[in-house]
C-alpha cells in the first residue's frame, strides 16, 4: 500500500463562508478532509499536515514555498508521494518554485485547489483532491510513474512550472501553454508517458533561498521614460524581468536601450519573457528585439512568467555570480523551458 502525505496550506478548497457571510476565509484542514469519506476507499495509507494558519494563495510568500518544500524534505523517505492543498491563485508560482527547490525527486509531489470550497454542492474541491491523491498512488515497476512537481486540477495532470491560472470562472482554470498534458483524468488514468520529467541527480535535495530584490515591468505603448527609469535605475534591485510584445519585441526608443544597458553593467539580471500565453521569444527575430540582443538581454523562451520569475529569484537567492545566474536562465533545469 502507498503512503500519501497531504499538505494543507489553505485557498478555496478548505474556506468557508466568515461570520458576516460576505468574504471566503480559510478554514480547517479536518474539515476539508471530513468532506471527503471516499479518501478512505482508496488503496494507500493518507497522511496529513497543515500549515497552522491557512492562507488565501494571494499571501503566500518565498518563505511558505520553503516550508512546504520542508515538510516534503522531513516525510520525504516515508512517503511515496506528496498532495498540496493550495490555492488557485498563485499555484502556478507555488509549483514552479518547488521545482526549482528539488533537485533529484523520485517521487509525485502534486498540488491542488478548486474554484469552489468543498462544502459546497457543486463544488470542484472533491474530485480534484481525489484524483490528486490517486494520481500521486500510482507505481510501475516498483517506482512512482509521476516523478515532478505536478498541478491536477479538472481532470488534467500538467507539469507545474508550465502552467498559468488562465480562468476565475472555469473549472478548467489552468493552461499549460507550451507543454503537453501529462496526463488526463476520464474512465481510466491516462499518462503520455513520452511527456514526464525524469531528474538526472541520483540523490534527492532540497535548496532553499529566494531573492526578491527584482521587478516585472509590463511595456505597452505609450511607456514613458520616467516609468522606465524609475525601474532600471533603481540601485536595490537585483533582476529585472522585462515583459516584451509578440516574440519578444519592445519599442526602438534610444534612452529604452541606454537605461536597460547601463542596468545590465551594473550588474542586474535582465530577461526577456513574452506577454504573450503561447509561443517564445526570439530575439533578433524582428528588427525590435535586435537592441535586446546587444544591451545583453537574456531570452527566457518558452517560460511562463511564473517559472521565469521564481527561477530568477531561486538563482539570485543561491549565487551573486551574475554570470552563473544568467547562464543558468537560459538552461532547462526542471522541464520548464524547451529546448530547440
Ligand atoms: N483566492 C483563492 C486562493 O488563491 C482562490 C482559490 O483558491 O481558487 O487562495
Amino acid at each position: 500500500m502507498t503512503s500519501i502525505l497531504i499538505i494543507y496550506t489553505g485557498g478555496t478548497i478548505g474556506m468557508i463562508e466568515s461570520e458576516d457571510r460576505q468574504t471566503l476565509v480559510p478554514f480547517n484542514l479536518k474539515h476539508v478532509l471530513e468532506q471527503v469519506p471516499e479518501l478512505k476507499k482508496l488503496d494507500a495509507k493518507l497522511s496529513s499536515v497543515s500549515f497552522d494558519q491557512p492562507l488565501d494563495s494571494s499571501d503566500i510568500e518565498p518563505e511558505h514555498w520553503m516550508a512546504i518544500a520542508e515538510i516534503v524534505k522531513q516525510n520525504y523517505d516515508e512517503h511515496d508521494g506528496f498532495v498540496i492543498l493550495h490555492g488557485s491563485d498563485t499555484l502556478a508560482y507555488t509549483a514552479s518554485a518547488l521545482s526549482f527547490m528539488f533537485e533529484g525527486l523520485k517521487k509525485p509531489v502534486i498540488l491542488t485547489g478548486s474554484q469552489l470550497p468543498i462544502g459546497m454542492i457543486r463544488t470542484d474541491a472533491r474530485e480534484n483532491l481525489i484524483t490528486a491523491v490517486e494520481f500521486a498512488t500510482l507505481q510501475m515497476h516498483d517506482e512512482p510513474v509521476l516523478q515532478e512537481v505536478a498541478i491536477y486540477f479538472e481532470d488534467m495532470l500538467y507539469r507545474g512550472n508550465r502552467t498559468k491560472k488562465f480562468s476565475t470562472e472555469a473549472f478548467d482554470a489552468f493552461i499549460s501553454p507550451n507543454y503537453p498534458v501529462l496526463a488526463t483524468a476520464g474512465v481510466n488514468l491516462n499518462f503520455d508517458f513520452n511527456e514526464l520529467y525524469r531528474a538526472d541527480e541520483e540523490a534527492f535535495g532540497l535548496s532553499k533561498g529566494f531573492d526578491n530584490r527584482i521587478a516585472v515591468l509590463t511595456l505597452f505603448p505609450g511607456i514613458t521614460q520616467q516609468l522606465v527609469e524609475s525601474v532600471l535605475e533603481n540601485e536595490m534591485l537585483r533582476g529585472i524581468i522585462l515583459l516584451t510584445f509578440g516574440s519578444g519585441n519592445a519599442p526602438q526608443h534610444p534612452w529604452l536601450m541606454h537605461s536597460m544597458e547601463k542596468a545590465i553593467e551594473r550588474g542586474v539580471v535582465m530577461v526577456n519573457v513574452t506577454q504573450c500565453a503561447k509561443g517564445n521569444v526570439e530575439q533578433g527575430k524582428y528588427q525590435t528585439s535586435v537592441g535586446l540582443v546587444s544591451a545583453g538581454v537574456v531570452s527566457c523562451g518558452d517560460m511562463t512568467l511564473e517559472a521565469t520569475l521564481t527561477k530568477l529569484m531561486f538563482l539570485l537567492g543561491q549565487s551573486g555570480d551574475t554570470a552563473w545566474v544568467r547562464d543558468k536562465m537560459a538552461t532547462n533545469l526542471r522541464g520548464e523551458l524547451s529546448v530547440n
